[in-house]
């Protein structure tokens, strides 16, 4: 059932983008689904890694979305996750490079483990790349140029260091532009953001870690209106998840509390609304759960990977 699944989401995603022969739209490809530590998790011996063990297919990789404009044959991604080696080749499989690793940059959402340790790849033990621009916040771009093995990746020229500012646009290139917003997350060496990504035609809200909607200076049903696409973080599916930890200690908020929270956003906002970033006991990892099926039913969606949105 899964397998047939991922083929629909496949041929869904590998469809013609829109725009001219001439200038095809860029595009939003995910390129992973799961939390920092992805899915399943390491030492897992649990129920809810199980089946991923036994099965590749059932496997998801850290939460990262890539922008691709094939007018240009330039490319982006959204976080360097600990699964960049399979998620540059998933790129690779869309997009061709040029050069190695074909970056036109790599945008940073903040300092835990799932969203930047990828970017070792791009030191002299792997690919050695030369001046990759890497854009972030301040404190993140302090912590990368002030502490090992980050600082000498700058040192060696393997990446350039580039500003963000929260709520001030950076021009990608002449047809898509990104906006870092300043969101509520634990920030022990770093700022953390999500991102607006505008193209052309189209725009994609990607907030990946956040402790709760209701923590947040900004309205997350404002910003939801006023894109086609919402990646929103659904690490854990509802309270009591892991029997072992104090889940108030790791807030973020609960699939179940957002479903209730947007229940009564009109059917076309709801639809936009792609949960993302989730963890190895979140049961809506599986297409087949009940956990997945209410989300469905309730006029909202669980990412896929290779899913595509034009911009
Ligand atoms: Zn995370
Ligand atoms: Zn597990
Ligand atoms: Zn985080």
């Amino acid at each position: 059932m899964f397998a047939i699944l991922s083929i629909i989401v496949l041929l869904i995603g590998a469809g013609p983008v829109q725009g001219s022969a001439t200038e095809p739209d860029p595009f939003i490809v995910v390129l992973g689904i799961a939390q920092d530590a992805g899915y399943p998790q390491a030492g897992c011996k649990r129920e809810c890694c199980a089946a991923a063990w036994g099965d590749p297919a059932r496997r998801r990789h850290v939460s990262c979305l890539a922008i691709v404009d094939p007018h240009t044959h330039q490319r982006w991604i959204i976080d360097a996750t600990p699964d960049i080696r399979a998620q540059l080749r998933m790129l690779d499989a869309l997009e061709p490079p040029t050069g190695t690793p074909g970056l036109a940059g790599i945008l940073l959402t903040h300092g835990h483990i799932g969203h930047y340790t990828g970017l070792m790849f791009l030191g002299h033990e792997s690919i050695g790349a030369k001046g990759v621009p890497v854009y972030a916040m301040p404190r993140m771009r302090e912590f990368l140029a002030g502490n090992g093995p980050w600082e000498q990746l700058v040192r060696h020229g393997n990446i350039k260091l580039q500003p963000l500012t929260a709520d001030t646009r950076v021009k990608l290139n002449e047809r898509i532009a990104v906006t870092p917003l300043r969101v509520p997350h634990r920030e022990e060496y770093t700022e953390v953001v999500g991102f607006r990504i505008a193209g052309p035609k189209r725009s994609v809200l990607f907030i990946p870690d956040i402790d709760k909607w209701d923590r947040w200076h900004s309205r997350i049903e404002d910003l939801i209106a006023a894109v086609d696409v919402a990646y929103l973080d659904g690490t854990f599916y509802a309270d009591g998840e892991i029997p072992s930890r104090d889940m108030s200690q790791i807030p973020h908020p609960f699939i179940s509390e957002s479903m209730k929270r947007f229940a009564t956003l009109p059917a076309e906002e709801r639809a936009k609304i792609r949960f993302i970033h989730l963890n190895h006991t979140n049961p809506a990892l599986d297409p087949d759960s009940t956990a997945a099926r209410t989300v469905r039913s309730a006029g909202f969606a669980v990412a896929n990977e290779l899913e595509r949105t034009p911009l």
